[in-house]
Order: structure tokens, then C-alpha cells, then sequence
């Protein structure tokens, strides 16, 4: 069997050498690009099954190159991690709008990223094997059943809700804006995106206790939280 191919498109000397480590160590084989052109070039070149993409970089963005490969047929589908210092929280979320899969914030424990990068490498590798039971929080979606239930109760959410739900259970702890959720759990249906406020309301009400979860992202939007604060 081949070996996974990891695109590391990192600026940092110091980064790019315990990436290269770990990911060595798991098993992968790396290829490393210390600027934007060159690490596209790469990835449109070697078609790696993952990309570890820095979002400052010199020549070309993170952003850019996210876009670029999510344009093109062939890169579409590459599953990316963005890295991203803390400063620039609001870029992550631009990052999602232009399609990174995932993302750690610098500074990032390895094990965390290794993680994450199982996560994704299994998603590509069976997408048709998305779970269709996700749980978190108490809460416990079965989506072949559209079912949702909060400690074993079932509750009754609108379709809308329902993919809201999901969008933000599949991912714990994202922050999504408004438009993300807009985007991928509205769908095809016209809404204004303040219209989300109101099904996430909604949404809330009927988790009862659960709905705490769901909490609300000053300036940005809502993210799932398993775990509360203080618990
Ligand atoms: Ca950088």
C-alpha cells in the first residue's frame, strides 16, 4: 500500500521540523513547501491526501491557496488543516468560508494535530461512512432516523433546525458564522441570515437544558460545546 502523502506548507524552520518528525514518526510520508506558490504547486503536483496549510505565509496566503485548490476538480476535495496564531481568530473563520476542513491554532500540541489529521484522512477515505449517529452533550442525532434526543427523550426539530444541529454537532467547538451555518445547513432554501438567530432560538428551547450547548460567538456567530465551562 502507498504511503499517505502529507503537503506541509509551513514558513517556521522550527515548526516545519516537528511536524516533519511527528508525521514521519506516524507513518507518513512528508513533502514540505516553505512558501504559498511553491506549496500549491506541490499540492496541484503531488496531489498529497492532506494538507497541513500555514495561513501567513510569504508569496501566497493560506487563504489563497485554499481557494485555488478548492476551484480546481482535481484539489477540490484535498482535505486541509489551516494553522493560524491566535491573533488572527477571525481569519479561521474566514478559512472555513473558503473551504479548510479544519484548523489549529498555534501554538498546538501535536497529539491535538495528529488527531485531527486521522480524523480527517478517515473522512476522505470513507466519506459514505459519515456517521450517522452523532453524539455529543448529552444530545444524540440519528440521522438515517431523523431523530434527535437530548438523555434518551425525544425531541422534535423542523428539518432547518435539524441540519443546523448536525452542522455544528459534526464539528465541536467550531465557531460558525452566521453564513457558514446559512450555507450548510440551510442549503438551497433562501434565508436571511438573521433568520439562523431565530431557528437557533428555536433550537435551544427545544434541546431544553441541552440547549446551552449551543452557545453564541460574540461577533461571530455559534459553535457546540460538549463540554461546558466550569463542569
Ligand atoms: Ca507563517
Amino acid at each position: 500500500m502507498a504511503q499517505t502523502k502529507i503537503l506541509v506548507v509551513e514558513d517556521e524552520p522550527s515548526l516545519i521540523e516537528v511536524l516533519t518528525y511527528n508525521l514521519q514518526r506516524e507513518g507518513y510520508e512528508v513533502i514540505v513547501a516553505k512558501e504559498g506558490r511553491e506549496g500549491l504547486r506541490k499540492a496541484q503536483m503531488r496531489l498529497p491526501d492532506l494538507i497541513i496549510l500555514d495561513l501567513m505565509l510569504p508569496g501566497m496566503s493560506g487563504l489563497d491557496i485554499c481557494r485555488e485548490l478548492r476551484a480546481s476538480p482535481r484539489t477540490a476535495k484535498l482535505p486541509i488543516i489551516m494553522l493560524t496564531a491566535k491573533a488572527e481568530e477571525t481569519d479561521q473563520v474566514v478559512g472555513f468560508a473558503v473551504g479548510a476542513d479544519d484548523y489549529v491554532t498555534k501554538p498546538f500540541s501535536v497529539k491535538v494535530l495528529m488527531q485531527r489529521i486521522k480524523v480527517l484522512l478517515r473522512r476522505a477515505a470513507n466519506p459514505e461512512l459519515e456517521s450517522d449517529i452523532i453524539e455529543a452533550g448529552g444530545i444524540k442525532i440519528d440521522k438515517r432516523g431523523h431523530e434527535v434526543s437530548v438523555h434518551g427523550e425525544r425531541v422534535q426539530l423542523t428539518p432547518t433546525e435539524f441540519r443546523l444541529l448536525e452542522t455544528m454537532m459534526r464539528q465541536v467547538g467550531r465557531a460558525f458564522t452566521r453564513h457558514d451555518l446559512m450555507e450548510s445547513a440551510v442549503g438551497d432554501t433562501i434565508v436571511l441570515e438573521r433568520t439562523i438567530d431565530v431557528h437557533i432560538k428555536a433550537l435551544r428551547r427545544k434541546l431544553g437544558v441541552a440547549g446551552q450547548r449551543i452557545e453564541t460567538v460574540r461577533g461571530i456567530g455559534y459553535r457546540f460545546q460538549a463540554e461546558r465551562k466550569g463542569n
